[in-house]
Formats: structure tokens, sequence, C-alpha cells
């Protein structure tokens, strides 16, 4: 299973504090010493709507470039993209929601203008060179509507999946899906297409980590999670954030999944974050450690 990082953008993003450009870059730096290899690091939203994303030319100028690297920029509309593309960002991760009303609030677009505007922007995109996903929010649930039907999810499936996009994501940008719904979409979803599903996570409700195993059993090929488990739900102010990607990692290898991660360093970038945003951790490896221990007789080795 691939572990996509989106500390940097997600978890950055619903923070109160607004970390330091500098500490940004440190903090993405961690991240790639740990072993992750796609990172959510920016979203090219409107600086005076999300401030903690203000300065995200200035942090893709600072980030380590290695082959191995991919960069993700987040992208809600054209503007977003012209500005990822000229940030030299390896993907765009174009978001459209499933449900109407919080498109609206969102995207300030229907869902059907959106969509029809998808297909200009994904080739747009793909012509400058960047890997493109398309994000669907809101897919498990809306924070305005309540319950989103399978067949808007699906409607909007296969819309993208007649588009020259490398990836489909379903976020549970509430947090509000169960294994249940997790199966119930992801079906629906590559019954659709034979695209690679990545699943958006948000542990919320606590189900976050039902859910990421649900996904792995489905042969879901990424999913995203932010390192410390920072962040939070724009719709809950209280919430925690995505699920973290040391008890991710740590979830995924003791079921059987490689995710090539490395524990120590990642609790390194995960202690650095919360550190300098001055919050507790919300994941829990950095407190329990792994297990085995190293200096069990006949452990694993540690991963
Ligand atoms: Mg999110």
């Amino acid at each position: 299973m691939r572990i996509i990082e989106v500390g940097p953008r997600d978890g950055l993003q619903n923070e109160k504090r607004v970390v330091a450009t500098q500490d940004k870059i440190s903090y993405i730096e961690l991240l790639v010493e740990a072993g992750l290899s796609r990172i959510e690091a920016v979203s090219f939203a409107r600086p005076d709507r999300v401030p903690q994303m203000a300065d995200a030319e200035a942090v893709m100028a600072g980030v380590p470039r290695r082959d191995s690297v991919s960069y993700i920029g987040l992208v809600m509309n054209e503007r977003g993209l012209n500005r990822a593309i000229a940030s030299g960002v390896n993907e765009a991760n174009i978001v459209v929601v499933a449900s109407e009303t919080f498109s609206q609030r969102n995207q300030g677009m229907s869902v059907k203008v959106a969509l029809d505007g998808l297909d200009a922007m994904t080739q747009r995109a793909s012509d400058a060179g960047l890997a493109v996903s398309v994000t669907i929010g809101a897919a498990f649930g809306c924070p305005f509507e309540g319950e989103v039907p399978t067949k808007q999810v699906a409607d909007i499936v296969r819309v993208v999946s007649d588009l020259n996009v490398d990836e489909i994501a379903l976020a549970d940008t509430i947090g509000v899906g169960t294994p249940a719904d997790v199966k119930r979409l992801v079906s629906t979803t590559m019954e659709i297409t034979s695209k690679p599903v990545r699943l958006h996570l948000h542990n919320t409700r606590n189900t976050g980590y039902a859910n990421a195993f649900a996904a792995l059993e489905l042969g879901v090929s990424a999913l995203d999670s932010s390192s410390g488990g920072i962040g939070g739900c724009p719709f809950s102010p209280n919430a925690t954030g995505n699920i973290a990607t040391e008890d991710l990692h740590y979830l995924l290898e003791r079921s059987g999944s490689t995710t090539g991660l490395d524990f120590d360093r990642l609790i390194e970038a995960s202690n650095f974050i919360t550190g300098r945003l001055d919050i507790p951790t919300p994941a829990l490896l950095g407190r329990a450690g792994w297990f085995p221990a190293a200096d069990y007789p006949d452990s694993l080795s540690r991963t």
C-alpha cells in the first residue's frame, strides 16, 4: 500500500497556528527522509480564505527535489491550476465535491459546472507534464446535506473515469465513513473504472483505521494520512485530523502490506511538526512504540 503524506497540506491547513515557511520545508525534508515518496505539500486555495497555505509557492521553491519524490498540489479551480503549474509541483490533485451545497460553498460553483470544466483542466495539467488525480470530496457525507447517495458519487466517477486522469480519490472530508461505506463506495467505483483508487480518510469519529483496513482488503492502491495525525475538520471545530501516518504504517506493516517507510524517522517528523504547532500529538505510535520492540529476542526488524 502506498501512503500519501498530506500533513503539510491537509494537516497544516486545518491547524490554527500558521507555521513559518522554513519550518514547513524542514518538515517536508523530514518526511522525505522517512521514505514518503508522494507528499501533498501545498494547496492553491485563495490566501484570504486559507492563510495557512498562502506561502505555497515559497514552500515549493524550497522543498528537496529528488527523482523518487513527487510533490502534490491541491487545486480547486483554473486559477489554482495555473499557480500549481508555475510552482513546479509534480502532481495536481483536482477537487470536485459530491454534494451540491458543499460544491457551491467550497468551490463557488455547481457540481455540473465543476465537472464541465474538468476535461480542460486535467488536459492542461497533463500537457504541463503533471500527474493528475481527481479527488471527490464529501463522498462519504456532506456537512450541509447529510447523506450523499451512492449514485451521486458514481455519476462523478463515470465522468472522471473518461478523462486524462491517473488516479481517482474518494474523500471522507468530514470523517463520517465506516468500513461498510468504504466497501459500498470503493466497490461501486471499481465497477465503473479501472483507474487506481485512492482514499482520503479522517479519524474524526475514530473509524479512520477500520476504514483503512477495509480499503486494504478491497485493493485500494493508496491512502492519505498526516504525520502525527495533525489537522482537523473545518466543520467540527474540536475534531481530530487525518488518520496518522505512523499509526497507519504500523497497521499496514503488521497486516502484511509493505509501505517502505522508516518508523523512527516518521516519529521524528511528527514530533517536529507537533512541536512547531505546540499541540499534543494525536497519533498513538510515538507514545506506545513499535511492536515487537527491537530488543525482543527473535524480533522482526523494525521497518
Ligand atoms: Mg481532508
